[in-house]
């Protein structure tokens, strides 16, 4: 098989004794819960497929690469652990060469109800990071040759990323040490306001003056930003603060479907004449359209199509938000801790169980590059959407070692 990752059939903290020094959840298989589905494509199709992904850096701009519970009645119990298991064997086979990974996000309940406390966003990295460490397939992502040499040498990079900013409190420093930890991307706010800014929960309201120097020192840091969850002003204003490009790195378009989690197209397009990128997002119920309200890969590449036709094809990818497991179960389970019924909108839709075509971190790629390639678009710009992009941004966004003459102290 081409572009083989090399996977030694490492399993999360086999370090470590289970039922002894952790408790033992019965997880779930890194195979799809629901029906296979593969985009049909020739045998041809398929030839090509394979050999755009061995060609080209794939990466996936938003997922959750963590295996839960098989009960999602232990859900919280088993998050107040502080131990996400990754899905390395699944991984093996996702075709993908770095990946964005959100960690607990605000499920990182360990010690409060409401999440996004800093000592349980230290201790989820922390415990995932020691885990990390354990394996060789998947490498920190901490720089653009990182991502590099995963490719070339069959493993993956995993950066590590945060949706919101709450947890920084009024500390701007924390921003530096969550970059010394090797954080490279993160987010706002979540769905409510914090400190720096307004999340999609809120009506009104835009980046606070801190959020700015936020903005400020995530620039100077190298760190990337993100505003998916943040609401529209928010959005633009952190777009017009930034003096550099930005992703929105799950979304889509809300002229397709109106809901407050989806960008309308002021914001889209203030992205993208920055230089940034927006990838478009496939949990569950998400990127639905009026034309496709039964949620699978057709509506999701239809919120993709509507953003690359809006401000061209350099300025679209993909971020799936996927994880391994019942992922409608665990928006039940969790609907208020992630602000579900906030980011619904009103427009009906037809529930499903799962999103056909995009189940799981490792089985999406290989299906959204099928799509692509069923769908006439040309092996340059397969490549630009699967990773071309999002590289470009991070030239510029993330500090590069090699090059430490830049900075305001070294005009
Ligand atoms: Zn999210």
């Amino acid at each position: 098989m081409i572009n083989e990752k090399k996977y030694r059939g490492y399993e999360s903290y086999q370090y470590l004794e289970a039922g002894v020094d952790f408790k033992k959840f019965e997880l779930v298989k890194e195979t799809t819960l629901f029906p296979d589905y593969i985009v049909p494509v020739s045998q041809e199709e398929e030839a090509r497929v394979q050999r755009l992904m061995a060609e080209n850096i794939v990466i996936s701009l938003h997922e959750h690469l963590f295996k839960a519970p098989v009960n999602l009645n232990e859900f919280l119990e088993f998050r107040r652990w502080g131990r996400d298991f990754t899905g390395y064997e699944g991984m093996a086979r996702s075709r993908l060469d770095c990946v964005f990974d959100n960690l607990m996000n605000g499920t990182a309940m360990i010690t409060s109800r409401g999440g996004w406390k800093w000592d349980d966003i230290l201790y989820d990295l922390g415990m995932r990071l020691s885990d990390l460490a354990h394996q060789d397939m998947m490498i920190l992502g901490l720089t653009t040759d990182d991502i590099r040499r995963a490719k070339a040498n069959g493993q993956i990079a995993f950066v590590a990323s945060i949706e919101g900013a709450g947890m920084i409190e009024n500390e701007l420093d924390r921003l530096d040490i969550l970059y010394g930890f090797g954080v490279r991307c993160m987010g706002i706010a979540y769905s409510e306001g914090n400190g720096l800014g307004m999340g999609l929960k809120e009506p009104s309201g835009g980046l606070t003056a801190f959020g700015k120097q936020a903005v400020r020192r995530m620039n100077k840091l190298g760190m990337a930003i993100d505003v998916s969850h943040s609401n529209d002003q928010t959005s633009l204003d952190t777009i017009e603060v930034s003096d550099k490009p930005i992703f929105i790195t799950h979304a889509g378009a809300r002229a397709l479907w109106d809901t407050n989690r989806l960008k309308p197209d002021d914001v889209i397009k203030a992205c993208a004449a920055k230089g940034g990128v927006i990838a478009i997002e496939a949990a569950p119920h998400t990127t639905l359209t009026v034309k496709n309200p039964l949620h699978n890969i057709e509506s999701f590449m239809e919120h993709f199509e509507y953003c690359a036709n809006l401000v061209g094809i350099d300025h679209v990818s993909f971020g799936p938000d996927t994880l391994f497991g019942d992922h409608v179960g665990i928006h039940t389970a969790l609907s208020e801790a992630l602000s579900l019924s906030a980011s619904k909108g009103t427009n009906a839709f037809e529930h499903v169980k799962f999103v056909e075509g995009l189940e799981n971190p490792a089985d999406c790629f290989p299906n959204i590059v099928r799509w692509l390639v069923k769908h006439g678009y040309s092996d340059q710009d397969i490549a630009k959407v699967i990773g071309g992009n999002t590289m470009r941004v991070l030239e510029q966004v993330w500090w590069d070692p090699k090059k430490q003459g830049h900075g305001p102290n070294h005009q």
